[in-house]
């Protein structure tokens, strides 16, 4: 076991039911999240990615269980040991809360409209007595907008006065109020125009050094987190189907699904862009509420044979942290973006 490890996440699931009728039997259950399991250690960034309906947001909220999981383990380490989040009672999750925060989605739903940004940043400071007297409490908001690269005095503003990018700003620094040592970003950028999504990627880069963070960065497009991720998880139809190092699953992936992800992400050089295939997966996602028997991929996947629609394919490990999901893992050559580096956000003035 590593030393540094922050969060070991065990056979994570969260199955909603599905209600029918009067008197709303059960009759199924989405199975959004279906037996998850990784590890986070400090100061990394793990990006999760998968198209709409993975299971990945459901992952960020049951890991804080902003949602009760199902079933599965969530293992904090703490300085007295590990603690599994899952078999907490609300005031000792309470207690614990400080150290793990989420930085939502959409920047303008995040933050209340009639609180100035200097209430909604000492909110946290308050509730958890963090800061003793005014002076104290206006100090740190001080100190919190100045990290997040906005002025002292925007503290007096209120949220509709600022950008999207400066929103995203204020939620980041929300989540910075009580020194946690995990943040889960949820879809950080995704509202963000192109422009402003290298400023906050490269904002929450110089954040976790200066603060020490561990990030779980989750994304759909895998451009962006191959900016910010350590590591990446993708995610299909509620697991993980491949996990490794950022570089390493970016070269040489080995599941046919990130292999398609990483087709469609665009690449700085013109003339290897014009190159490389697009692969184009047929169909839609299926449900998750009935998902294809054996590989979940199977019915989109080009290289299935008689065996994947039969037997699931388990997590393994196929080379030094990396893992696979896949029957075919060993005899498929499958393209990568080896010599290609992912197409560079501009920054522009926030
Ligand atoms: Fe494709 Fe079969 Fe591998 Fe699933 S197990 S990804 S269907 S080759």
């Amino acid at each position: 076991m590593h030393d540094d490890l922050l969060l070991e996440v065990e056979d994570l699931r969260k199955h909603f039911p599905i209600r029918h009728g009067l008197l709303r039997r059960v009759v199924g259950q989405v199975r959004a999240v279906d037996g998850v399991s990784f590890t986070l250690r400090r100061r990394e960034t793990l990006g999760i990615v998968g198209e709409s309906g993975c299971g990945k947001t459901t992952v960020g909220r049951c890991l804080l269980r902003l949602i009760e999981p199902t079933q599965g383990h969530v293992w904090l380490h703490t300085d007295a040991g590990p603690v599994d989040l899952t078999t907490l009672s609300a005031s000792q999750l309470k207690r614990l809360r400080p150290r793990m925060q989420m930085v939502f989605q959409d920047p303008q739903s995040s933050l209340n409209p009639r609180m100035t940004v200097g209430d909604i940043l000492a909110e946290p400071l308050v509730v958890n007595r963090v800061c003793r007297g005014r002076r104290a409490l206006q100090e740190r908001v001080c100190a919190l907008l100045e990290a997040v690269g906005l002025r002292a005095s925007d503290a007096r503003r209120y949220p509709h006065a600022f950008s999207g990018g400066q929103r995203q700003r204020i939620g980041i620094a929300r989540a910075l109020a009580l020194h946690p040592d995990l943040v889960v970003a949820d879809e950080p950028v995704s509202a963000l125009d192109v422009s402003v999504q290298a400023q906050i990627l490269n904002l929450l880069t110089d954040l976790r050094a200066k603060f020490g963070l561990a990030y779980i960065f989750i994304a759909h497009d895998l451009g962006v987190v191959a900016h910010i991720s350590d590591r990446v998880a993708v995610m299909y139809l509620g697991k993980i189907v491949e996990i490794g190092a950022t570089h390493t699953l970016f070269a040489t992936p080995r599941h046919p699904y990130t292999e398609a992800l990483l087709s469609a992400v665009p690449v700085a050089d013109p003339y290897v862009q014009r190159a490389r295939q697009r692969i184009r997966l047929g169909g839609d996602v299926p449900s998750p509420a009935s998902p294809p028997s054996g590989c979940r991929f199977h019915p989109r996947c080009r290289y299935a044979r008689p065996i994947c629609a039969q037997e699931e394919p388990v997590l393994r490990a196929v080379g030094p942290d990396h893992s696979v999901a896949c029957h075919l893992a060993d005899e498929l050559a499958l393209q990568g973006m080896q010599g290609s580096e992912p197409a560079a956000c501009e920054e522009s003035a926030p």
